[in-house]
């Protein structure tokens, strides 16, 4: 007979592992489908946790983080091998994909393994190459299945040389060369990991500047930091040709549409992703969808299906880890009337894990003019705090925006070590309208790099008034 649950999430990315174990906790059957052997989707197999492992493994051979945190003596210290540099990695990637299957067995959760299509709106088919096909049948259904990189048809992809972010993961030597294209989030976290483990890196980019949601003062720092590290960034041009050589051990010719050639081992190509939609076989039950194979929900997450709710990469912006999460907690909390968690907030920060970090919250310098708010900044160097000057810090600063009239705090910005950690406290100011005020009050531990806030809001007051103000 088939299985009826109240509800089938499909996917087992953050978005879908969240939505379905909430879903289970408030006491409803719940069933999950997972096309791929190991759980967690883009966010532990593919993107979030592998790259951000690569970027810590780099650091720790480069020898500029002494944690020594990764379970290979670092007395040792050796010329990294590719086996050194994909170990953690790997480690990690494991142990949270069972962490998430553990997660949603302790919850109840019905698993199902295997590729889920749309029979009717309410009937899903699984089809594994390993099991007879199955049908189960939801009140509710949760489309949380993620994204997959786009492939334009003029690069030929084989895994070897030529990668996406998917398969840049299982490389079987580290290049001497390597070149990226795009220079978006994912293009400009590889090409510093990369860079860092001393490939040379060219990263091309069809823009005259790199990361364009981010403030552009940062965006202009990390370029001349890229530079510093050997990154050679190629503006306005982008890849009209790719040559694979027969010879495994000769490089690729590289041709560029601005007439110039490029020898590399190795190329990555990183520029947009589409929504996994193909397999559900949405037009078969009539979902609407959006640009980029994505779906089109409300700001509910629901459908055009009442009953069909879409969560996480599927639906496009902001194809986060930490947005999916929330997002597909917010949709069980109207499928079941939960009543905790009605949207996402408005404000939420961004994390770019390139080498140093970046992050910010709230409003660009760049938004600020375009919305015609007079704004003031104040800014704070990492080499200038004490705890700044413990680490030897010699680059990174903040940048705090804020409103002229009332001092109220729109954006703060940072570049430098852990600028993903520091930013919360920046998340708070924004999300709560506090003032340059609010923030030199406060009293943090000393020496903290929380010190960047108090330093960069008196630049502040002091870039507001004229008056250098000595704190
Ligand atoms: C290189 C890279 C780095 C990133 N870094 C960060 C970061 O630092 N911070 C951050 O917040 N975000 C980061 N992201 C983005 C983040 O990984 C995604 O936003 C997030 O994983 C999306 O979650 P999701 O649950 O929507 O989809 P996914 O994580 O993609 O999961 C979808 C799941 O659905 C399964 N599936 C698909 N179709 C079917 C089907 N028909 N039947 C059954 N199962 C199916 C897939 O196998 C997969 O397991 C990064 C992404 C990449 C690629």
């Amino acid at each position: 007979m088939q299985s009826t649950y109240d509800l089938i999430v499909i996917g087992t990315g953050p978005a879908g592992e969240k939505a379905a174990v909430k879903a289970a906790y408030f006491g409803h059957k719940v069933a999950i489908i997972e096309r791929h052997t190991v759980f967690g989707g883009a966010e532990v197999v593919t993107g979030t946790l592998p790259s951000k492992t690569l970027k810590e493994t780099a650091l720790y051979f480069s020898g500029k983080n002494e944690k020594g945190v990764f379970g290979i003596e670092r007395s040792l210290h050796h010329k990294a091998t590719l086996e050194d540099f994909m170990y953690r990695k790997n480690y990690v990637t494991e142990s949270v994909a069972e962490e998430i299957k553990e997660n949603l067995i302790r919850h109840g959760v019905d698993i199902f393994m295997g590729t889920a299509t749309f029979e009717d709106e309410y009937t899903l088919s699984i089809t594994s190459p390993s099991a007879p096909t199955q049908k189960i049948t939801g009140k509710n259904i949760i489309i949380a299945t993620g994204s997959y990189p786009y492939h334009p048809a003029n690069i030929p992809f084989d895994g070897i040389k030529v990668h996406d972010s998917d398969s840049i993961l299982h490389i079987h030597w580290l290049p001497k060369s390597l070149c990226i294209v795009g220079a978006g989030v994912i293009g400009c976290e590889y090409a510093t990991i990369f860079a860092t483990m001393g490939t040379k890196v060219y990263l091309i980019h069809d823009k005259q500047t790199i990361l364009p949601q981010i403030d552009q003062e940062l965006a202009r720092s990390l370029i001349v930091l890229m530079q510093e590290e050997g990154v050679e960034i190629l503006f306005n041009t982008s890849v009209e040709k790719i040559e694979v050589p027969k010879d495994q051990e000769a490089p690729l010719q590289i041709r560029l549409q601005n007439g110039q050639e490029i020898k590399a081992d190795m190329y990555l190509f990183a520029a947009g992703r589409s929504g996994n939609t193909k397999a559900l076989g949405c037009d078969k039950i009539g979902l609407k969808m959006a640009k980029r194979e994505t779906l089109a929900v409300d700001e509910q997450y629901r459908t055009n299906i009442p009953h069909i709710f879409a969560v996480g990469d599927v639906i496009g912006f902001p194809s986060l880890a930490s947005t999916s999460m929330d997002q597909g907690r917010v949709a069980v909390a109207h499928i079941f009337q939960t009543q905790d968690l009605q949207h996402l907030p408005s404000h939420f920060p961004y994390g770019i894990y390139t080498i140093p970090e970046i992050s910010m919250v709230g409003q660009t310098e760049e938004e600020m003019i375009a919305s015609k708010i007079p704004y003031c900044c104040g800014r704070s160097r990492y080499a200038d705090m004490a705890r700044g000057k413990i680490m030897g810090a010699q680059s990174g600063f903040m940048k705090i925006i804020f409103r002229k009239g009332d001092l109220k705090i729109c954006g703060v910005h940072i570049i430098g070590h852990i600028a993903t950690e520091i930013i919360h406290f920046g998340l708070e100011l924004v999300e709560s309208e506090q003032t340059l005020y609010d923030v030199i009050g406060k009293v943090f531990n000393f020496p903290t790099l929380h010190d960047l806030y108090k330093y960069a809001a008196y630049d502040g007051l002091s870039n507001l008034t004229g008056h250098k103000i000595k704190p």
